[in-house]
């Protein structure tokens, strides 16, 4: 399908959908977003960090060397377009929690695996922290200013005439093989970017999701020096207003709704006043659900059967580093059938979705 002269309706401007439509429009190809603008999405509760490395064992992230400058050049560039600041460089000082998690780090040092470090001079953070088992260094790593970028770029798209504030209904599609109408509107092709809702979503509902809910506290810290995340059982990272730091996170695989739970407040309360040595104010708690995958890797591509229809999803913890990559090879595999990253793209379950039925 050539896409030049046509257009493209996106479901979600979370960090997915962004991510796509600004690809989409430095190719120039036209394109709307539709968004219901909840409150309460991954997109809008998460702190944007890109870590470097993950999890008790302090493995390097999937695609790092390629996924990660190319998250930071991106972010740079639509940040410099809209003029705000969409990403900043810092380190994490990673805190261990226990004699187990040192020792994994300094084994991981002993191999010279990147990302990591001990600091030179800890012994100023015990003004701050309580803590017994020392700390290393995890850098770069970075923050995503979601909370701008992602209002600014809506706001860019409403004065082109390009967003609509509405919930997309599906009795309101039709696909055919040669044309999408969408509420009287015509479109060459839809594309997904929905995050958790892709779970219902009659087109994509096969794909292996495994969605989890996450929350986190916005505290008030303002003796805390807000250049650097700290991570111990929680991650706390400098959020919007000086002195205000994000506080996270949890993972609840088995839940009812997408509420704050009482159970992370208190939990979260307790594990800072044992940790932070300064005064601090928790002045909100957020939560949401993740849409996470069973095998931890994106869905991206064209539906096998419905070729103009299409997803972005599955970005899991991750939304931050992994969306700017894979929206653009989603976008270049439109314009010019560019290969998907084979872990990613929804080919992978072309026989599962084979069976959708709409
Ligand atoms: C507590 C928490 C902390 C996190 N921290 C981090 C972090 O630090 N770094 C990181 O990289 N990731 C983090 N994540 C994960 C990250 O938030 C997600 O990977 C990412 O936000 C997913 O983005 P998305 O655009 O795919 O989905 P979403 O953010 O869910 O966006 C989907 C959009 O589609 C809209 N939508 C859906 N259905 C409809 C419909 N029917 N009609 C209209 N609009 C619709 C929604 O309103 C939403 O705006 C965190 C998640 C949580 C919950």
């Amino acid at each position: 399908m050539k896409l030049k002269n046509k257009k493209i309706l996106i479901v979600g401007q979370g960090i997915s959908g962004t991510m796509l439509s600004w690809f989409l429009e430095k190719a120039g190809i036209d394109h709307i977003i539709i968004d219901d603008e909840s409150s309460n999405t991954p997109s809008k509760t998460a702190a944007g960090l890109i870590n470097p490395v993950t999890g008790r064992r302090v493995v390097t992230v999937w695609l790092d060397e390629q996924i990660l400058p190319f998250a930071e050049k991106t972010y740079n560039e639509i940040g410099s377009f809209l003029d705000i600041p969409a990403i900043s460089k810092t380190s994490i000082i990673d805190f261990f929690p226990n004699p187990f998690m040192k020792e994994s780090f300094l084994k991981k040092l002993s191999q010279q695996a990147p990302y990591i470090s001990l600091v030179d001079n800890d012994a100023y953070l015990s003004e701050y922290f309580t803590y017994e088992f020392g700390t290393g260094i995890i850098s770069p790593s970075y923050i995503v200013h979601l909370q701008e970028l992602l209002p600014a770029w809506k706001n860019y798209l409403m004065s082109k005439g390009r967003f609509k504030n509405t919930g997309f209904n599906f009795l309101k599609l039709q696909v055919n093989s040669d044309a999408i109408i969408y509420d009287g509107m015509a479109v060459d092709m839809i594309l997904f970017c929905d995050g958790a809702h892709g779970y219902t979503n009659p087109y994509f509902s096969l794909l292996p999701f495994a969605l989890n809910k996450g929350e986190a506290v916005i505290i008030e810290a303002p003796d805390l020096p807000s250049d650097l995340i700290y991570k111990k059982s929680l991650t706390l990272i400098p959020f919007c207003e000086q002195g205000t730091f994000w506080a996270g996170s949890n993972y609840i695989w088995d839940f009812d709704d997408d509420k704050p739970t009482e159970e992370f407040r208190k939990s979260a309360e307790q594990t800072l006043k044992s940790w932070l040595k300064v005064p601090f104010k928790i002045v909100d708690h957020k939560a949401a659900v993740r849409p996470a995958t069973v095998e931890r890797r994106p869905f991206v591509g064209l539906h096998p059967v419905y070729k103009n229809v299409g997803i972005l999803n599955g970005m899991g913890t991750k939304g931050c580093s992994l969306a700017p990559y894979f929206a653009s090879q989603l976008a270049a595999h439109i314009l010019y059938q560019a290969p998907i990253e084979k872990d990613a793209d929804i080919n992978r379950h072309s026989r599962i979705l084979e069976r959708t039925s709409v």
